[in-house]
């Protein structure tokens, strides 16, 4: 499988093989590929012609430089993964940094409005703004019919929603569910970063999520953050970072539940130095 490594060499490929008929699928990763990203690689393969993967460990998402120099890094391994899934329909994108940003390093600076100001925008300041910089660069050289992002990072799927219809793309993001570990944990590339005791413990995330789901048909909203932050308390190698349910569309805490609206329930919490999140849908 051929690997780009430059805008234009990609560009000038993907202009070699496009038919007026056909259609692009574009999934963006940051590479250490999971049976969460095929997922998504999947989907894009069985609705277009061509399939583009990006690699690229986007420096400007990072708000912290260990968390950015510890992201694990394996291409030889992901060229592998992806040709299980297919040899000729996908090209993969693996550029350097100057072949994105040249010679400034730096976000653009975007207003998703109260989308941003909770959650993770709140746990990793400038995190969105370096979301949507690479986003949008990568849409413009790609140029794809339809990007396929996952529900795990579900308030990056709003924002990113959000930052297409400002900046007026051509593309249609789709959503896909969150790819899950035997023992419930959402799939991600920082998994590789647990020990066997910390992958264990970390069930209880998606534990947690699923029996929120449950007391919010008959327990009040006050009462269930009250137990999540016991759960956590009770368990030593967790620390919570935030534990929320919020409206779907604006993402904004709610204390109560209302009828005719719809909620998800969002956790980030670090165990043995690693940053984990997930999310449940409550409807
Ligand atoms: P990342 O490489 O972590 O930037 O993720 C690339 C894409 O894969 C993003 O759209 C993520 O939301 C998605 N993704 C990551 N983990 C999972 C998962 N467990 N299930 C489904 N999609 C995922």
């Amino acid at each position: 499988m051929l690997v780009y490594k430059t805008k234009v060499d990609l560009v000038n490929r993907i202009n070699n093989l496009m038919q007026p008929d056909f259609s692009l699928g574009f999934v963006p990763t940051m590479g250490a590929l999971h049976q969460g990203h095929l997922s998504l690689v999947k989907s894009a393969l069985s609705n277009n012609n061509f399939v583009v993967v990006s690699i690229f460990v986007n420096p400007t998402q990072f708000n912290s430089t260990s968390d950015l120099s510890k992201y694990p890094r394996s291409l030889a391994q992901d060229i592998k993964i992806l040709e299980t899934v297919s040899k000729d329909k996908i090209l993969i994108y693996a550029p350097e940094i100057e072949d994105l940003y040249g010679s400034k390093v730096k976000s653009e600076s975007f207003n998703f409005r109260e989308l941003e100001s909770t959650m993770e925008g709140n746990s990793r300041p400038g995190h969105f703004d370096g979301v949507g910089t690479i986003v949008k660069r990568l849409l413009q050289i790609v140029n794809p019919n339809t990007a396929y992002f996952g529900e795990k990072d579900f308030q990056q799927l709003l924002i990113i929603k959000k930052m297409v219809e400002a900046e007026g793309l051509q593309v249609k993001i789709i959503g896909c569910p969150t790819e899950r570990e035997p023992n419930g944990l959402a799939m991600s590339s920082r998994n590789s970063r647990l020990s066997p005791e910390e992958y264990h413990e970390s069930a209880m995330i998606y534990e947690i999520l699923k029996t929120v789901k449950q007391k919010l048909n008959s327990d009040g909203i006050p009462s269930i953050y009250d137990w999540v932050l016991k759960r956590f308390n009770n368990n030593p190698l967790f620390e919570l970072d935030y534990f929320q349910i919020s409206d779907i569309e604006s993402l904004v805490p709610v204390k109560e539940k209302l009828p005719n609206k719809k909620y998800r329930a969002f956790i980030a919490a670090y165990i043995g130095g690693v940053r984990l999140i997930d999310n449940i849908d409550l409807n």
